[in-house]
Formats: structure tokens, sequence, C-alpha cells
């Protein structure tokens, strides 16, 4: 009845285009189930078009992956002390850490196990959301280097986080850069030789190559959206999300339409009933905003977004049960796209892709032929 499709050549070739932008690595970043794409399918597609780091959040995550089979290298950056960190550690996942009682609690671990764990140190260099500050930096730098000296980890890593940097020419990337590389050298003075250096997100990759180092951590471009306000890179939407008109029904004009009739129809129309709701991630804040492809056109929400469905003013055009409704997609037939989602809703891309719910089933396409849009009756 409805279903979200994946196509996993334009994750790969996402990572390609990205590629083309950049000589450092690159980390497809599969956090939150890949912003919703699937984190294991969207890593191995990455991963088979040049992608040779992993990112996520949680240790849950990063040991998805690593039961799926995925060997390459994984950070996994948003853990606590007080966490059982033995699991990802005996994984080979690398951590990242930002406090000295973070450190030791990783370091223990790793005594306990006998092994010696990655860890990638996290600077605040602007954001002021992660990362020791630069007041803190140097007692954490020294904490790390006497760990490593004992054995128990080594710091693979020195890395930061952009608050500007899907604004292209914004001072702040600036600022970020060179407040990053006084932390680098201090970490480098201190005795730490990390194999990588890392600030770059998605739009970084794109629009801001004095911030790539040796590694950018790409999470929306390889999923397709363009990251840099008022640029377009070439980028391919993934995802597809559609589904089946479930009703349809002509009514009279001025009919009003869904909860607390927020819409009312000018004239005599048909109306299609979609199965997707805000529980499935359409967002209710684009109720009598937002638009969707029924049969070639795109056709006005009507009214109110519920949880499990909404309703579809198709005018006088025939629909019927089973016509196919695309919500969002790469925009090829003139379909919306996740970024006008966004912008209906008041939101990011980020947050439409990382909405959509389990209930809708995912599928996958391997070839980068389209469907988008096509209606089948006999
Ligand atoms: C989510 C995240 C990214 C990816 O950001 P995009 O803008 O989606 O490319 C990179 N680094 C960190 C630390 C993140 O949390």
């Amino acid at each position: 009845m409805s279903e979200a499709c994946v196509e996993l050549d334009a994750i790969g070739g996402n990572v390609e285009l990205i590629a083309r932008h950049t000589d450092a690595e690159i980390m497809a970043v599969v956090k939150a189930n890949g912003f919703a794409h699937g984190s294991v399918q969207t890593a191995r597609a990455a991963v088979a078009h040049g992608a040779t780091w992993l990112g996520v959040t949680s240790c849950a995550e990063a040991l998805a992956l690593r039961r799926a089979g995925l060997t390459v290298p994984v950070l996994c950056w948003l853990t606590a002390p007080g966490q059982d960190f033995g699991e990802v550690i005996a994984a080979g996942v690398d951590l990242a850490v930002s406090s000295v009682p973070h450190l030791r609690a990783v370091a223990a671990e790793a005594d306990r196990l006998g092994t010696r764990a990655m860890v990638h140190l996290k600077a605040d260099t602007g954001l002021s959301r992660n990362g020791a500050t630069p007041e803190d930096w140097p007692e954490l730098v020294a904490a790390a280097r006497r760990r490593e000296r004992a054995g128990t980890l080594r710091v693979r890593g020195v890395w930061s986080h952009l608050a500007h940097a899907d604004q292209p020419a914004h001072p702040g990337v600036g600022d970020q850069v060179r407040r990053f590389e006084r932390l680098v050298g201090q970490a480098r003075s201190a005795g730490l030789d990390p194999d990588l250096v890392h600030l770059a997100n998605s739009a970084a990759a794109l629009a801001h190559p004095e911030t790539h180092y040796g590694l950018v951590r790409a999470g929306i471009a390889i999923y397709g959206v363009e990251p840099v306000l008022g640029r377009t890179f070439g980028l391919r939407p993934a995802m597809t999300l559609r589904a089946r008109v479930v009703l349809a029904k002509r009514v009279a004009a001025d009919t009003g339409v869904s909860y607390g009739h927020r819409y009312t129809t000018t004239d005599q129309a048909t109306l299609a009933l979609v199965p997707l709701g805000y529980a499935d991630g359409v967002p209710r804040s684009a109720s009598t905003l937002g638009a969707v492809w029924l049969n070639g056109e795109r056709r006005p929400i009507a009214g109110s977004i519920a949880m499990d469905q909404f309703v579809v003013d198709a005018g006088h055009a025939h629909v019927e049960i089973g016509d196919e409704v695309v919500v969002f997609g790469p925009g090829d037939l003139g379909e919306p796209t996740v970024l006008d989602w966004a912008r209906w809703s008041g939101t990011i891309p980020h947050e439409i892709l990382t909405g959509i719910g389990d209930r809708v089933p995912r599928s996958y396409l391997r070839t980068a032929a389209t469907t988008v849009g096509g209606r089948d009756r006999g």
C-alpha cells in the first residue's frame, strides 16, 4: 500500500560525485538507520562506490554494521562514560572522545579486554555542541598521550564539526578552521600522531575544500539532497516515498475536508485518500501546504494530515483505487522532493528523511532506471 523505495545506484553515484570534489577519504554517515534509508544497505552501496569509512552515533548502530559483515573502519561519536564499551571495542569500532572522564572509561574497558581502543579526540571549535573546548583541550590531549604510552588506546583521529558549512562564504567556517589547526597543532606538540584529521560534513565536502584534510564525513549528500544553500551540485535523491490510493470519491463544492475542516473544496472535486500520515513521517505541519504527484500532476493536500492518512484534492481528474501517489522522489517528473517537504513544513531535509517511520516498508532498487509516477492501468 505504501513504500519507501531506495535507489542504491543513486547513493553510489552521490559518493562518486563527492569524490570528484575532494582528494580526502569519504566517510558515509549512516546514523539514524542511514537517514531512514537502511544503514546496512546504504553502507554497502557507499563502500562499493568508494567510501572507506562509516560514521554512526550509537554503539548499537556500529554493531549492526559489523554484524552485517561490514569490515571497513567505523567511527561512533555519541557515547558517554558509564556505557559498556566492551562490545564495540572488541568489534574494532573507533570511538569519539570529548572529555577526560570519557577517555578514562574507554581506556579502562580496553585495559580490561587486554586490547587497545581506537579513539578520535573531538575539539569544540565553535559549534558549542560536542567536543572539548580550547580551554579543556590541553588536558584531554595530555591524558590521551599518557594512555597511548601505557598501551590502552591509540589516538587515530582528531576532529571537529562545523556550524555554518551550508552557507557559502560564511566567515565562521574560516574561524573554525583556524581554531581547529591550532588545536591539532597542540595535539601534535603533545606527542599525538593521528592518522586522520577531519572537519567537513556534506556541505563542506562540496563547498569548502580548505576543510577537507584526510577525510570528509558525508551524510545528507550521499542520500542525494543538496546541502549548500543556493547551490546545485547534481546529487540524486535516493528515496522515493509512494503509496496507493485507497479510496476515491466525488464531493460537492464547499465540502470541508479532514479534521477541523481546514480545507474546503472550491468546486466539485475528486478526493483521493492516501494511507500515510504523520506517524509515517509525513509532517502534519505541511497540512494545507503540501502536494503530491498523482496521475501526472501535482495535487494539493486537502486539510490536516492525520496520523495514518491524508486526503488529496484531485480536482476534476479521474482517480481510481490503486492509483499511485508519489509523496516525494528525485523530482524527475515534477513530483515534490524532500526539499519541497522541508520548505512546506519549516524544517530541513534531514528531519523529513529521518522521520520516515518503520511502518513504511523499504524496497531497494539497484538500477538507475526510475519508475516514479509509473501508472499501471490495464
Ligand atoms: C550527522 C553528522 C554528519 C553528517 O552531516 P551532513 O550535513 O548530513 O553531511 C557529519 N558529522 C557529524 C559529527 C554529524 O553528527
